[in-house]
């Protein structure tokens, strides 16, 4: 049986050397797999740190796993996920000579499937265990993209009836049958039947409902879920079997609509026809890109119902979305779960090149746009152009998005453009954890107390600006965070700085420097502001000068912790 579609390339994960040869050979089944080694151990395409950590992120993301290590590991470190009754995605324990496969998870999924696939390649029977899967060579209850089981108990029981000798006929289109060893007869009592129609009440059947229903509303309000139920019953036709909920583009950004594709378990799909123009059967004609036949309800929705099931993606267009994301300072601990879902969520990934690759591993249905990092304004607005005609758009930045980085960018290039498909995108800003509140975790709580953040670039303000405020801010007697202190482009302006702060702060005042904190090679300093050189300061460290009241301390020789206390004398 052919893969089912959508589903992303695996994830082959090792842990040393011995397993590289068996994971060549399995990455050549799937176009876009990459071999994920062990950090240190073994150089592949993508390095990872811990095992149970990466196999954990891979997992939730969805990505279908093939572990070349003993089974027993593989379980344990995705165990503590499985009580969450989500998406499973496909996860198989091969062993690293490639002499046994065993698929472990995602039977729904096609795990199944895959362990032939890959036995197939390494030569070796595969380990199946399902006792449906072993009899007729596919799982049943399991078709592919496009179709959906009408009800899970009807089918445990149908394929139990057929374990239990029963034969069955087939009724209606299913392709993805024809290789299955299933005991088939014209004369059956029972019947696997693939229609769009609800089912009617016979017990004797397995229903399977193609999605080949498309239902489109001119109409927006809280009644849009009401009305297409309204419309698929005078029709007899299933809920399970709808495709898409279709709505004029000038809806977009409008919630009801986009709640009742929720509720009705749809992708919600845009026809481009003019506001005046908006009649439910115009709408189709406009979207729908293969032939179909029109069914009119008597509730302001259309339905369009075809021969084969419809790719959503067919139909017209979807809102877009762009999604500003912090990813934190680097470690992928730091990074929040609505960051990494929206990562995954993605189609575009857009950033500068060395936030990208933090960002990842991305599939290989994900694109990736990497750039330079001065080229923000255009970046902006490229996310953008790929938002507005449908795609599912993040922009990274490192430590918060909003913290000297693209968020501001993004709202100032939407603003500038006054461009109305560029506003009905669907725009969300994800914080991240912001270098200063990394280094200052590390150090204890230097910002403990009023503080303020400051960027040292003059690329973007004059020097004179901050000047002026450095002073005010050192004079109000703040704690301070430095971004961007120097660069090579930037060479005296750190002294100039530190000159500033000296006329207002002794030379005792506790400095905090964190360099790559999160990153590998992360390193800490703590000193004071008369000993701080800015030869010890680069472009990669923050810079955090406490205030008058921020003090240090290593109590019986154990680490050095600086904190401004909670109060003020
Ligand atoms: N949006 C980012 C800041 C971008 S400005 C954030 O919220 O963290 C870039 C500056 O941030 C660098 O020049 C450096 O001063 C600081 N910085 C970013 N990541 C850092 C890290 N991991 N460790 C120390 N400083 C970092």
């Amino acid at each position: 049986m052919a893969r089912m579609m959508n589903v992303p390339a695996p994830a082959i994960v090792i842990l040393g050397t011995g397993a590289l040869d068996t994971a060549r050979r399995i990455q050549a089944c799937y176009p876009g797999a990459q071999v994920h080694g062990l950090q240190g151990r073994v150089e592949a395409d993508i390095a990872y740190a811990e095992l149970s950590v990466h196999l954990r992120e891979l997992y939730a993301r969805g990505t279908p796993l093939v572990v070349l290590c003993a089974a027993g590991i593989v379980i344990r470190c995705i165990a503590p996920l499985l009580s969450n009754k989500g998406a499973e995605p496909p996860v198989l324990a091969v062993a690293e000579d490639g002499s046994a496969v065993v698929p472990l998870l995602g039977g729904l999924a096609g795990v199944n499937v895959m362990a032939r696939e890959i036995a197939e390649a390494l030569d070796v029977t595969p380990a199946i265990t399902t006792s449906g899967e072993l009899r007729f060579g596919t799982c049943v209850l399991n078709p592919p993209d496009g179709y959906a089981l009408s009800s899970l108990e009807q089918g445990k029981r149908f394929v139990s009836d057929l374990l239990g000798g029963e034969s069955t006929r087939v009724e209606g289109d299913a392709p993805w049958l024809d290789d299955a060893q299933l005991p088939r007869s014209d004369s059956a009592r029972l019947a696997i039947r693939i229609t769009p129609a609800a089912w009617d009440g016979r017990t004797d059947e397995l229903l399977i409902h193609p999605k080949t229903v498309v239902a489109a509303t001119g109409v927006v309000d809280g009644s849009i879920v009401e009305r297409v139920r309204l419309a698929l019953d005078a029709h007899r036709l299933a809920p399970l079997s709808l495709a898409a909920l279709l709505a004029p583009v000038e809806h977009m950004s409008n919630a009801a609509l986009a709640d009742a594709a929720i509720v009705l378990g749809v992708p919600l799909r845009f026809s481009s026809v003019a506001a005046s123009d908006a009649e439910p059967e115009r709408l189709l004609e406009t979207a729908m890109r293969m032939p179909y036949e029109a069914l009119h309800g008597e509730t302001d929705v259309a339905l369009a119902l075809t021969r084969a099931p419809v790719d959503p993606a067919s139909v017209g267009h979807a809102r877009g979305r762009l999604t500003v994301v912090g990813l934190g300072p680097g470690d992928a601990s730091l990074m929040t779960p609505a960051v990494r879902s929206a990562l995954s969520a993605a189609t575009d990934i857009l950033g500068y090149e060395t936030y990208v690759k933090m960002a990842g591993p991305f599939r290989a249905d994900q694109q990736v746009h990497g750039t330079d990092n001065r080229e923000e304004m255009q970046r902006a607005r490229h996310a953008f152009e790929l938002a507005s005609i449908g795609r599912t758009v993040a922009v990274v930045s490192s430590g918060d998005p909003g913290v000297f980085a693209m968020a501001a960018a993004v709202l100032e290039a939407l603003e500038t453009s006054n461009n109305a498909q560029w506003a009905a995108v669907e725009l969300d800003i994800q914080p991240g954890v912001s270098a200063a509140m990394a280094t200052a975790a590390q150090a204890g709580a230097p910002l403990g107390h009023d503080f303020c953040m400051l960027s040292l670039s003059d690329n973007l303000k004059p020097w004179g600006i901050i000047e002026k405020r450095l002073r005010h801010a050192a004079e109000a007697d703040l704690a301070m965070a430095f971004y961007n202190p120097v660069s090579r482009a930037r060479p005296w302006q750190l002294d100039k700085a530190l000159d500033i702060i000296r006329e207002f702060r002794s030379a005792s005042t506790r400095v905090v420097l964190g360099r790559d904190i999160g990153r590998p090679g992360a390193a800490l300093t703590h000193t004071t502001l008369g000993e701080l050189r800015a030869e010890s300061v680069d472009m990669r460290t923050m810079v955090i000068v406490g205030s008058s009241l921020t003090r240090s301390y290593s109590l019986h020789g154990n680490r050095e912790w600086t904190y401004t206390p909670r109060w003020y004398k």
